[in-house]
């Protein structure tokens, strides 16, 4: 799935795109479904593709036979592209052709609708393959979601940085990677209750993605009161004035902190490791998260509320 899905409860009506290069054809669909859905329309192949990447529908119905691109090629393009890979088509066609009909299913479409159709089956088939589309974003969104702060858990930070390690060496750019702890958490539990602990768990979480917010930053519970974040093409000249937006956002917030022996409010301690240079031993996602793991124990030994920032060691393993 290329990106994560609102929750039901957020979500709007669905939009459906018609591609078809007739008008009369756009109109039937038209009519069956515009009841239900917010319909859009594009009248040819590249039309389609376009309007798909801008608005991004829940569903596409797709005429087979058009000028131009036809509607093979307009499914394989867009299940070929990351941002409307995941986006259900169901052709309509007047074929009977069963080679035809094959190469729609080896195209990427989820179901197929002769011409003329019987309106209730078009409306049927469609509710049907929404349901399964938003059924599956809902397990993707629990999957990898935390459900307590509503950012990414640590199975999406997991494959996120093995992602961005090897983006960023590929592409020769740097990259931060931070990971930062609640500082006498426990205490504060004891003191406040755990309730108040989750909600303070849930405003950590909104500092650190104010903290961190361009869009390529990626924030995610790593388990308990403790964050991990990534932070593309950000090297050891930017990381500690990055580490001091934290520190800025948690202390602007003031949440009282009863029982902490470093400072009166919430505050937070981080391990900030920088891979700024490529051409040594390759560096993995382990090695930055282990040393990243040994500055913010430093941060937690010399006073917490700071963070301590280093450039990563190659010589300590990939
Ligand atoms: P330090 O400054 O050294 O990090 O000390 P600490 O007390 O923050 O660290 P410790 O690891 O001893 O305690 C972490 C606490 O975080 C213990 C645990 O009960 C609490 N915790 C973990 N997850 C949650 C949660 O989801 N909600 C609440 N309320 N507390 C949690
Ligand atoms: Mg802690
Ligand atoms: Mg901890």
């Amino acid at each position: 799935m290329s990106a994560l899905a609102l929750p039901a409860t957020a979500r709007q009506r669905d939009t459906l795109l018609v591609i078809d290069d007739q008008a009369v054809n756009i109109q039937t669909v038209y009519r069956t479904l515009a009841a239900d859905y917010e319909v859009l329309m594009a009248t040819s192949g590249q039309g389609g593709i376009d309007a798909c990447r801008r608005h991004l529908p829940s569903l596409v119905l797709l005429d087979l036979v058009m000028p131009g691109l036809s509607g093979i090629d307009v499914a394989a393009r867009l299940k070929a592209d990351p941002v409307t890979c995941d986006i259900p088509i169901i052709f309509v066609t007047a074929s009977s052709d069963s080679e035809q009909e094959s190469a729609c299913w080896e195209a990427g479409a989820v179901d197929f609708v002769t011409k003329p159709f019987n309106p209730m089956t078009l409306r049927r088939r469609v509710q049907v393959h929404l349901s399964l589309k938003h059924q599956a974003e809902q397990l993707h969104h629990m999957a990898y979601m935390d459900g307590l702060t509503d950012i990414p858990n640590r199975r999406y930070f997991n494959q996120r940085i093995t992602v961005e390690v090897a983006t960023a060496r590929r592409a020769g750019t740097p990259l931060t990677l931070v990971m930062a702890d609640v500082d006498f958490f426990k205490r504060y539990n004891d003191h406040h209750g755990h309730l108040a602990g989750d909600a303070c768990l849930q405003e950590v979480a909104r500092a650190l993605q104010r903290a961190w917010r361009r869009p390529a930053d990626f924030v995610a519970r790593y388990g308990g009161e403790e964050f991990a974040a990534i932070l593309p093409g950000v090297g050891l000249a930017d990381a500690a004035a990055m580490a001091g937006a934290l520190r800025a956002q948690l202390h602007g917030r003031a949440l009282p902190h009863g029982d902490s022996d470093c400072a009166a409010i919430v505050t937070a301690s981080a391990g900030v490791v920088c891979l700024d240079r490529w051409d040594g031993a390759p560096c993995g996602a382990d090695a930055l998260l282990r040393q990243a793991d040994r500055l913010l124990y430093q941060a937690k030994q010399t006073g917490r509320d700071r963070a301590c920032v280093a450039a990563a060691d190659p010589a300590r393993g990939a």
